[in-house]
């Protein structure tokens, strides 16, 4: 057992079955044992590898997305906020590949949210000298100007919970505690206010999430985006609505036991974008898959130009990582790109205008 298994077997014992966000959140963020908080979780070493670690090539294009709608609104003071910046390799690389837009840097406050310690000092090491300032919540950073926000793989790590469709109520998945292991169950079925309208689109025993830290964060930045003006680029795995059994469990590259080893396991949900979406407004959003929107960046031009300086295993990596980014069988389509920006402006470069089909 680990250390935080049996940290969440006595609080069972003592108080019952927890949700699988409290479980989630503990698994993910306790201070001394969650899995954020103590493991540098990325790389061929770590758990899981991400698109800015695949390839610089993702953090320029965003970067330089990012910079040409700056530009175009005018170039106004602003906050560039990242979410969950992990070892802080994106940021790095948007600010690498913006260096030369002229006033951009001198325009952007530099902002990461970071709940883990641990990482806030590994993104320490990867800025080095840029001017940036650290937060562990997005209430921190100030309102007062157009914003820049990033979040790649950030919502499918925020902890949800998970119902199953019973007549015309919800049973909750819960936690519990069988022969002294942690075991899933469900509550009874009762209705929940959140999924009345998930009524009309499931049908019995069919099972839905809903991520409840996503929606007030979402307000904010779309509040402040409808407000002020700038842009989000929100990229990670899932679809418009999502529905069934998401939750999941990654260790060494492979698929685990959620429950088996709690805080040495990633543990993620897919995204559900139309959630996210709509709790953003009155921003207005765009959406496409990550491989049509990198494609529509330049990342063939770009891969093509930077494959002219390798040779030999470095350029068979880099061939692969631009591959892995773009092909629909690979993560060009399970991975979706959610853009926010204020109505009555086009979204950023990259993104066609909102299709009916998501609106
Ligand atoms: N964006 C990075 C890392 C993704 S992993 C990349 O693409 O490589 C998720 C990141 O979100 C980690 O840095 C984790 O510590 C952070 N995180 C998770 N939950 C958080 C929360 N509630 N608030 C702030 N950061 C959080």
């Amino acid at each position: 057992m680990t250390p935080l298994a049996d940290l969440l077997a006595r609080r069972i014992a003592a108080t019952g079955p927890i949700r699988l966000s409290d479980y989630m959140a503990e698994c993910l963020l306790h201070p001394q044992h969650g899995y954020y908080t103590t493991r540098p979780p990325f790389g061929a070493e770590g758990d899981f590898t991400t698109a800015p670690e695949i390839s610089q090539m993702f953090g320029e294009l965003l970067g330089l997305c990012l910079a040409q709608y700056w530009l175009d609104l005018g170039s106004p003071a602003c906050h560039l906020v990242e979410l969950g910046p992990g070892r802080g390799t994106l940021m790095a690389d948007v600010l690498r590949a913006t260096a030369r837009v002229p006033g951009f840097h001198a325009a952007a406050r530099v902002t990461l949210v970071e709940a883990s310690p641990a990482l806030a000092t590994r993104q320490r090491q990867t800025l080095g000298s840029h001017p940036a300032t650290w937060a562990t919540t997005l209430d921190d950073v100030p309102q007062d100007a157009p914003l820049f926000l990033l979040a790649n793989e950030f919502f499918d790590a925020l902890p949800i919970r998970q119902f199953t469709r019973r007549g015309q109520g919800w049973a909750e998945t819960m936690v519990g505690l069988t022969e002294g292991r942690l075991t899933l169950g469900q509550s009874p079925a009762a209705p929940i206010a959140a999924l009345s309208h998930r009524l009309a689109d499931t049908a019995e025993g069919e099972v839905v999430e809903i991520c409840p830290a996503a929606a007030p964060l979402m307000a904010r930045i779309g509040g402040q985006i409808g407000r002020e003006g700038g842009a989000a680029l929100i990229i990670d795995y899932g679809g418009w609505r999502a529905r069934g059994d998401t939750f999941q469990a990654l260790r060494h590259h492979a698929f685990a036991d959620p429950l088996a080893e709690p805080g040495r396991a990633d543990l993620t949900a897919h995204v559900d974008f139309e959630a996210l979406a709509l709790a953003a407004q009155p921003a207005a959003h765009a959406y496409i898959t990550q491989g049509a929107f990198l494609t529509a960046l330049g990342i063939d031009l770009r891969a093509e130009a930077l494959a002219h300086r390798l040779s030999g295993p470095a350029l068979t990596n880099h061939l692969a990582a631009h591959r892995r980014l773009t092909d629909p069988a690979e993560m060009g389509s399970v991975f979706k790109v959610l853009a926010l920006h204020r109505p009555g402006t086009p979204p950023p470069p990259g993104l066609p205008p909102t299709s009916p089909g998501t609106a």
